[in-house]
């Protein structure tokens, strides 16, 4: 059966939920939302595409789980409340399990977080999926990347790397691991790279204790390093710090778990500087996922010289210890046009 643009929306993506202040959704040339009275409008985007963000193959509902889930990741770095989203859909060919999958996994994390889809666009092409999420925040209460401070302490949230390890475990051509415990191992990880969980409430949590706060896309020390980038100061993290990952640890040896976590992407963690007199908020917090201090903002080294936004300078600015010795930064994370 082959389906038509207008019977792909009207079937798999129209009528979906509601929510009061959408006054015009899906069906007319564009939508009409009403914003809060007093907040500011907060609007990201993200694109995952075959092949790039996910192996070919991966099961449609985790595309469509994971095409918003990226999208929420980047509100919640914000401190945000995410509200609704549009759709940029392009592919191959309609087809109606694909569909199906896609359009379950997208609204089962949609309706979590009580997001509807307002609009969109659907095209015939290369398996390319773009999520354009917005929401609000209270005036003056978004959180950046650029408020952290030399001595303001650094925390993650979540376990860093485990996505990574699981996109390892996907792509192995070897035979899984046959003990049971090793195959929870592996299912665990799995499911941190197809179904991140995006920190929206731990993002809101943080206003007004974080001084700075991004999400963990690209690699911890990537991110990192972006961070300090955005503050004109530098960081010394601490591997010890690390959160420990028993899933990582019984499938991969020690070099590999702290590649995973220093270099690997996809986490979708949220990654965030505190100064000290607000660290007692933020334990006070009793955050459902657990926060790690993995380290320190610093003046930085030699970042003025450098020019904060030349090439190269971001990973300079972050210095890794690993019992106590300087860690050679030879792995960078992710970068589409990088070498
Ligand atoms: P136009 O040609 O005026 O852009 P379309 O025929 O492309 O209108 O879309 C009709 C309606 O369906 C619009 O409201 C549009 O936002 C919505 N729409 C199109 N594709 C999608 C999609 N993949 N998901 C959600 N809404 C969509
Ligand atoms: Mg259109």
């Amino acid at each position: 059966m082959s389906l038509g643009e207008f019977d792909i929306i009207a079937r798999y993506f129209a009528g979906h939920g509601s929510r009061r202040d959408v006054l015009l959704g899906i069906g007319d040339d564009a939508a009409v939302l009403e914003v809060p009275a007093g907040r500011r409008l907060v609007v990201a985007m993200d694109t995952v595409a075959a092949g790039v963000h996910y192996p070919a193959g991966t099961a449609a509902a985790d595309i469509g789980y994971r095409s918003l889930a990226v999208n929420l990741s980047d509100l919640a770095a914000m401190g945000a409340v995410p509200s609704w989203m549009t759709l940029s859909l392009s592919l191959p060919a309609a087809r109606a399990d694909w569909l199906e999958g896609f359009a379950g996994g997208l609204f089962q994390l949609a309706d979590r977080h009580a997001v509807a889809l307002i609009g969109g666009d659907t095209i015939r092409g290369p398996e390319v999926v773009t999520v354009q999420i917005a929401g609000w925040v209270e005036a003056d209460g978004w959180m950046t990347r650029s408020g952290a401070r030399p001595g303001d302490l650094v925390y993650v949230s979540g376990v860093p790397g485990e996505a990574a390890a699981g996109l390892a475990v996907i792509q192995s051509p070897l035979p899984g691991p046959t003990s049971k415990s090793g195959q929870a191992a592996a299912e665990h990880l799995r499911q941190r790279f197809l179904r991140p969980e995006p920190r929206v409430p731990l993002g809101r949590a943080l206003r007004g204790i974080a001084s700075a706060a991004m999400d963990v896309s690209d690699g911890l020390l990537t991110d990192l390093g972006k961070l300090c980038a955005a503050s004109g100061c530098g960081a010394t993290l601490d591997t010890d710090a690390l959160p420990e990952s028993a899933a990582m640890r019984s499938l991969f040896d020690a070099a590999a778990v702290l590649d995973f976590a220093l270099a690997g992407g996809d986490d979708y963690e949220l990654l965030f500087t505190v100064p000290a007199e607000r660290v007692s908020l933020l334990a006070a917090l009793g955050s459902e996922v657990p926060c790690t201090c993995i380290g320190v903002v610093t003046e930085g080294q030699g970042a003025e010289g450098q020019g904060a936004e030349g090439q190269g300078a971001e990973g300079q600015r972050v210095i890794c210890l690993c019992a106590g010795q300087v860690l050679p930064l030879r792995r960078q994370g992710h970068d589409h046009f990088g070498s």
